[in-house]
């Protein structure tokens, strides 16, 4: 039975909003729920009586849903970003009234989120741009959750996030991030970092897949005891996961039929073009974005191969992985991952950066790339990253020169190492 009134209100009941309504629902929190496509609120709730009588209500028009929650409303939004965000609001804020608060979950462009919140304030409607991680499973047990936009709106709802969101040694996965489209932003950049992470992998198993000549069961072993270290994460934890499973239409595993291009929906090019925009250097992540659209290009690619085969792989992977020295290799290759790693993170952040050149990790870094690039594997995640650090540390960089072209061609200026001011010469008098 319906009770008198939800305590929450979720609309948009795709993977994302189904999982997290039933992690509400469970966590003891009355929702309410509803879908532009009626199917989908059926689904749901018949998943909530599967999964144990949750207390989930099933609304089909925005009128009903709307009401069926209790003052203040919070209603979280969970659509495909873009316009579908504001036909949503659209649909459901001519029924909500002032002090009621949307909050969107989706990946939205954070400029979006600063639009709307001026727009519903004209209505008395609060707003937050709250960022989900962790995907289906984590909507469903746990997500990361990152709300930014009106803290007034984060108070009425903190208690039901902070049973929802997962839960780690330090307390629940969520805070209040800031004001404005700040959520939707650190969203933004943690896609960026994960991005930059996944490169960092497929680049650490095409070393040891083709230089070092592992199979997936040693790959899976490998993975996995990784995973018990310093490289601990979600990300490393599944792929170990990947390199267990055969593939059920042929013979082997599925790893290797699997198409090698890449999707993306779009937060790491906004992360990139958002680098850009301040004047941060992001280059691994800017790796991995093109990288991505590289995979794209795979007829190309294939035909590059016959044509350039000199440039390509140098050598079979049995000839390469003789003579390798494998446990140092697969030591080597998880030193290079963590290190990248670090550097990206200090990229998408900006915060370990200074840290890294003080401990002066002494990391076995260079000499894994150093022999990708002989085998003719293309690292470009590890070389992003070894760039950056060995350009972050170094005192004096070349560009001198630079600035004495632009001074040349353009009288840009250029400072001086040894007085103050800015200077400019006519060069070609001086020469
Ligand atoms: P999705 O595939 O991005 O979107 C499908 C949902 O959007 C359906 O409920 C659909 O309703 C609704 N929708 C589409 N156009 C609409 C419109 N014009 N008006 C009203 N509703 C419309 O769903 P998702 O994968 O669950 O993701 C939801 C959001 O979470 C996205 O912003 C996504 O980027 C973000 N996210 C996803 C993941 C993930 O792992 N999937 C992880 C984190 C964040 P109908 O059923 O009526 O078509």
């Amino acid at each position: 039975a319906s009770p008198a009134l939800s305590r929450i209100g979720l609309a948009g009941l795709a993977v994302m909003g189904q999982n997290l309504a039933l992690n509400v629902a469970e966590k003891g929190f009355p929702i309410s729920v509803y879908n532009r496509t009626t199917s989908k609120v059926d689904e749901t709730v018949q998943r909530a009586q599967d999964e144990g009588q949750l207390p989930l209500f099933g609304h089909y028009t925005p009128r009903e849903f709307v009401l069926s929650i209790k003052r203040p409303r919070s209603v979280v939004i969970l659509v495909k970003a873009g316009s579908p965000v504001d036909q949503t609001i659209a649909a459901l804020s001519d029924h909500m009234e002032p002090g009621d608060c949307i909050i969107d979950g989706g990946n939205e462009w954070y400029e979006n989120t600063e639009r709307r919140i001026q727009e519903v304030s004209n209505k008395g409607l609060l707003y937050l741009g709250m960022g989900v991680s962790g995907g289906e499973e984590g909507a469903r047990n746990g997500p990361s959750l990152m709300p930014g936009g009106s803290h007034q709106a984060y108070s009425n709802i903190q208690d039901i996030l902070e049973k929802v969101a997962a839960q780690v040694e330090d307390g629940p996965c969520v805070t209040y991030i800031g004001e404005g489209g700040s959520g939707n932003f650190v969203k933004m950049v943690h896609n960026g970092i994960e991005y930059g992470d996944m490169q960092l992998i497929s680049e650490a198993y095409d070393v040891l897949k083709h230089v070092g000549g592992l199979s997936n069961d040693e790959l899976a072993e490998i993975f996995a005891e990784w995973n018990r270290g310093e490289l601990e994460s979600f990300l490393i934890e599944i792929t170990s996961d990947i390199f267990r499973v055969k593939d059920d239409l042929s013979d082997g595993f599925l790893v290797d039929k699997i198409l090698d291009k890449t999707g993306m929906k779009g937060t790491g090019k906004w992360t990139v073009q958002q680098a850009a925009e301040l004047s941060v250097a992001a280059p691994t992540i800017a790796a991995s974005l093109d990288c991505r659209y590289l995979s794209g290009l795979k007829e190309e690619r294939e035909n590059a191969a016959e044509v350039l085969k000199e440039a390509g792989l140098k050598e079979e992977v049995g000839s390469l992985a003789k003579g390798i020295d494998k446990k140092r290799l697969i030591d080597d290759v998880r030193q290079a991952l963590y290190a990248s790693k670090i550097c990206s993170y200090a990229q998408g952040m900006n915060l370990l950066r200074a840290k890294s050149v003080e401990k002066g990790w002494n990391l076995n870094f260079g000499e894994v790339v150093g022999l990708a690039i002989s085998a003719g594997i293309s690292t470009p995640g590890m070389c992003a990253s070894l760039a950056y650090f060995d350009t972050y540390r170094r005192a004096r960089l070349p560009a001198n020169l630079v600035q004495a072209q632009r001074d040349l061609f353009g009288a840009h200026t250029y400072e001086r190492i040894d007085r103050p001011g800015s200077f400019h010469t006519e060069w070609k008098k001086s020469a």
